[in-house]
């Protein structure tokens, strides 16, 4: 898909980068950058406030929702890696880490087609 060239690195230093010439470091703490990622998050489901399941499902179709979409999931990431860099981690490996985590929680032969908690199989 379109995240299949992704450069994690190149990234982190251009966001890092944005960082520091706008002297912003002595505002990004992991307790604020944690807000912001969270707020972010939060832009992005606003898009999708009051609409009915199916109009969220066509808002490929809708370009002027899409425009906002891009800008908040980007948001979303910039944090994400802000967040990433500045506590060190492997972003790539601890997404892996948790899939694997996953696949284990959520063994296909029990949880196929179910939206079952894994607490409640
Ligand atoms: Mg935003």
């Amino acid at each position: 898909v379109h995240l299949k060239n992704i450069d994690l690195n190149e990234l982190e230093k251009a966001i890092n980068q944005f960082v520091i010439d706008r002297n912003w470091e002595q505002f990004h703490s992991i307790k604020n950058l944690s807000i912001a990622l969270s707020v972010e998050a939060s832009e992005l489901l606003e898009i999708f406030q009051w609409m009915s399941e199916a109009e969220s499902n066509h808002i490929k179709a809708d370009e002027a929702k899409m425009i906002k979409v891009r800008a908040e999931v980007a948001d979303v990431m910039i944090y994400l890696i802000r967040i990433c860099s500045l506590l060190d981690l492997d972003l790539e490996k601890i997404v892996q880490d948790k899939m694997a985590h996953n696949s284990e929680k959520y063994p296909v032969s029990k949880v196929y087609g179910s939206s079952k908690k894994y607490n409640e199989y």
